[in-house]
């Protein structure tokens, strides 16, 4: 008030259009401006008089103010300064300060102007404000000013900072209510103020930094400390304290002689950023652990920090951790870095947070495989920007590519055929399958193929050889086959190709044509040359009716095609089906007739050439059909064969001629031995020798006629066994069919045959043509030769008789003498 009436101040500033207030010596506000709108304290301009500055000044700035003050007044000289402002709810506020003196130049009050206002406009209401240059600096000394102090004091109590001033020139002390209460000091008692003194009780730690701080001060580098440390409690714990202390006088020498300063007990806090120091730790271990690179990103500037994990994992050797956008673009893999920036860009650009996948290229050269994840934090400092990691899954992504080649492999593998590269079975059924379910199938074409001789093959030329056949013929299949063409090996020696008839210009028939004639040309393995040959049988879906019948019917023709000795094609034919459905038929019929005695033995007699005596007698097998009357064997052999029932049927013709043997010797009739045909599988039955012992065969009575082509296979243990066992029970053997076989005389001689019975294709030619004549003169020749006796089959003429005697030819058995008749008519002729 006093103020007020020694200057009319207030009219004066009222009047300023610039942010401006007067305060008194007790830095309470005694006049405000117009330019102080509300929006600048958040209050009207009336009720800001009689604020206290505290109430919206920092207790920093205030000590500045307070400093300047009085060093203004020992100094006795004028200056201005800056002021951020406290409580501003706007901006923050810089105020200048200057004294405002009265008429005798004394100081009276400080005159806070916005720091904005030009220097110009501030000077004009400074001279405004003071009638006079302040001079006299002597008041700034006054009560008030402690008095203020004090006010400002019991302000920062309330913000629950412990106020300390020490003034060691003056020996005064003070120590506010705050400051004792959080160390748990009463008001009474008595605290050391000594800097040795009060060192004693903070934390040994702590002293070092401490005494640091005091130190920087003490030697004028600086005014203003802040530091943290530890100090005891009165009830014994440790407690953390923020201290901040400012210089406001020195001495002559530049020593500080009064320090002001607040404590805050920032215990709690601490407390809480050791919680988070530890929490921190944990996610760098973890981080760690999981080998991740960490990174960083600010939005705004693109500016990037990557840790020393991330350098590692791209690969940069430079160290710099603070790195951009661009550069992380550079490491992409080119194929990758288009949609990779792109995607990114597009995340910044939406504030979404961050996944990818992509290759990088480090600068050494080698491919990784990356995974970032990144997390958008709004920071209220630095704005928007990005947390995240990278991870190197090279290793794991090579491992998943292993493993997807593996899977792929496996399900090629599954699929094809590992020799030629062609499908297989499962492939095929696969494509006939869909091909099946298709409402509106193509129009197929399938064509089956068999290679000619491949037991052979193998057998002559080893393994190798079969495997290069194969793939030989798989390569001709390709060659001449449609493009598109599925061509599969579905087994041993069988491949299938199944294509769209659409589009294919030439006849199937050709195609296989083709086919036939250059797998006929011998190729070279090695440096043997094989011969080999493919059977093939064609059928389309337009023949066959249905896609689903395109294989069976394909097969059809193919076992069509193979009855040909010849390499040879055979196109489907519905016969071929009826003839196949009659052979199932049969086959169960065969069955049937096995079980109910409907197998049956039919005799030729053979005579001795020059006597014409019956001199054995051929026992051939005869199916007595209940339905279909006398079957001949040429009609069921193949079946039995296929069946496997061959065995069956000669175990069962032999049962039967030892029974009729029996029962004609009983009857007093001399019989002569009796020869049985043996088949192949007979031959080959382990099982055979057992079964023969336990039939007491009477020795000499018996003769097992044996196919040339039998010898083939001489090899084999089992017919070198049962040969052996037939001359220990006393069978006698015969070659049947001999010179149709291919077997080489040698191999024949090993197994010492009692006779060979020459086939009727080579004694049939004999009456008319000279050199057949000739070639059945010198096999009997060498029959002598070898004391082997020699059998004429297929006589039918008298000219045949009469030739064969000439030839000297052993024995004779042809329809010409006596054709097959049942058991009741041959042994009436016997008797
Ligand atoms: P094969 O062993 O060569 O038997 C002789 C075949 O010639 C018999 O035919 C016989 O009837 C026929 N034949 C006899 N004389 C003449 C002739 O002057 N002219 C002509 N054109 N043919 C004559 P069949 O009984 O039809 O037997 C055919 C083939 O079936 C036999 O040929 C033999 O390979 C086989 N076979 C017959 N019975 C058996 C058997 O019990 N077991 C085995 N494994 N095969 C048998
Ligand atoms: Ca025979
Ligand atoms: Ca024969």
């Amino acid at each position: 008030m006093k103020f007020r009436t020694q200057f009319d101040v207030e009219v004066i500033i009222r009047n300023h259009m610039l942010p401006a207030f007067v305060s008194d010596l007790n830095y309470e506000i005694v006049a405000v401006s117009r330019g102080v709108s509300p929006k600048i304290f958040d209050r009207t301009r009336e009720s800001l008089i009689g604020v206290k500055l505290p109430d919206f000044i920092s207790f920093n700035e205030m000590l500045k103010i307070i400093t300047w003050v009085e060093q203004a007044a020992s100094e006795n000289s004028r200056c201005s300064m800056s002021i951020p402002c406290l409580t501003v709810n706007v901006e923050s506020l810089n105020l200048s300060v200057d004294p405002v003196a009265d008429a005798c130049g004394n100081i009276v009050g400080l005159l806070f102007q916005h720091s904005s206002c030009g220097t110009s406009a501030s000077e004009g209401l400074l001279e405004n404000v003071c009638n006079n240059p302040a001079k006299n600096f002597e008041n700034l000394k006054s009560p008030n000013t402690l008095e203020n102090e004090f006010r400002l004091k019991t302000a920062l109590q309330s913000a629950h900072q412990g106020v300390w001033d020490h003034d060691f020139e003056l020996n005064t002390h003070y120590l506010s209510e705050t400051w004792r209460k959080m160390r748990g000091i009463s008001i009474n008692e008595e605290v050391a103020y000594s800097t040795e003194e009060w060192l004693k009780t903070i934390h040994p730690n702590d002293i070092e930094q401490v005494f640091v701080q005091l130190e920087l001060q003490r030697s004028g580098q600086t005014d203003v400390i802040n530091y943290k440390f530890r100090q005891r409690h009165a009830n014994g714990r440790w407690m953390w304290i923020l201290s901040r202390g400012r210089v406001v006088r020195r001495d002559a020498d530049g020593f500080p002689v009064r320090i002001i300063g607040t404590d805050t007990d920032i215990s709690d806090l601490k407390a809480v950023e050791l919680e988070r120091t530890k929490l921190a730790e944990r996610l760098r271990v973890a981080i760690d652990a999981a080998e991740m690179g960490q990174w960083d990103l600010v939005v705004s500037t693109e500016d990037a920090f990557w840790d020393d994990r991330s350098l590692q994992i791209f690969g940069v050797k430079d160290g710099h951790n603070e790195r951009s956008e661009a550069s992380w673009a550079s490491f992409i893999h080119p194929d990758d870095r288009k949609a990779t920036v792109a995607y990114n860009n597009l995340c910044l650009r939406e504030r979404k947070d961050i996944a990818c996948d992509y290759r990088i290229i480090t600068p050494d050269g080698f491919e990784k495989y990356i995974r970032t994840r990144g997390k958008l934090v709004t920071d209220p400092e630095i704005g928007d920007r990005y947390i995240g990691v990278n991870i190197d899954l090279t290793v794991d992504y090579r491992k998943t590519i292993a493993l997807e080649d593996a899977l792929d492999r496996r399900a090629y593998e599954s699929r094809h055929d590992v020799l030629t590269g062609l499908a297989n079975r499962r492939k095929l059924d696969e494509y006939i399958i869909a091909q099946t379910a298709d409402p509106k199938p193509f129009q197929l074409a399938a064509m089956h193929f068999d290679i000619n001789k491949f037991k052979q093959i193998n057998n002559k030329f080893g393994k190798g050889a079969g495997d290069f056949t194969l793939k030989h013929a798989a390569f001709t299949l390709r060659e001449f086959l449609p493009k598109k063409a599925l061509v599969a090996r579905i087994g041993g020696n069988e491949f299938i190709a199944v294509f769209l008839l659409n589009g294919v210009q030439k006849r199937l028939t050709d195609i296989a044509g083709e086919i036939i004639r250059k797998f006929s040309l011998p190729f070279l393995y090695g440096d043997v040359q094989v011969k080999s040959g493919i059977s093939i049988g064609i059928s389309d879906s337009n023949i066959c009716g249905h896609v689903g019948n395109l294989l069976r019917t394909a097969d059809l023709a193919l076992q069509h095609a193979k009855k040909d000795v010849r390499a040879f094609y055979q196109v489907y034919s519905p016969y071929m089906k009826d003839e196949a459905d009659k052979r199932i038929r049969m086959q169960d019929e065969l069955i049937d007739a096995l079980e109910h005695d409907e197998i049956i033995c039919y005799y030729q007699p053979q005579f001795e050439a020059q006597t014409m005596k019956i001199s054995g007698i051929e026992a051939l097998v005869r199916w007595k059909s209940q339905k279909h009357g006398l079957i001949m064997p040429d009609q069921f052999i193949h079946v039995a064969e296929e069946m496997g029932l061959m065995s069956k049927v000669d175990e069962v013709v032999l049962s039967r001629v030892l029974v009729d043997l029996d029962s004609w010797s009983a009857e007093g009739i001399s019989v002569p031995p009796i020869s049985v045909n043996i088949s192949a599988q007979r031959l080959m039955d382990p099982g055979f020798g057992a079964r023969l012992r336990e039939m007491h065969i009477p020795k000499g009575k018996i003769v097992f006629e044996l196919l040339e082509s039998i010898f083939l296979d001489v090899e084999n243990d089992a017919i070198t066994e049962n040969l052996r066992l037939f001359e220990e029970i006393g069978i006698d053997i015969e070659i049947d069919d001999f010179g149709t076989g291919h077997a080489s005389i040698l191999s024949l001689l090993r197994i010492s045959p009692k006779r060979l019975k020459v086939d009727r294709e080579l004694v049939q030619p004999i009456v008319r043509s000279h050199t057949r004549r000739h070639l059945l003169e010198n096999i009997i020749r060498i029959g002598k030769m070898l004391e082997i006796e020699v059998v004429a089959e297929g006589v039918e003429s008298l000219a045949h008789v009469k030739v064969l005697q000439d030839l000297k030819c052993d024995y004779l058995q042809g329809f010409a003498l006596a054709i097959p008749m049942a058991a009741s008519d041959m042994r009436r002729l016997l008797a």
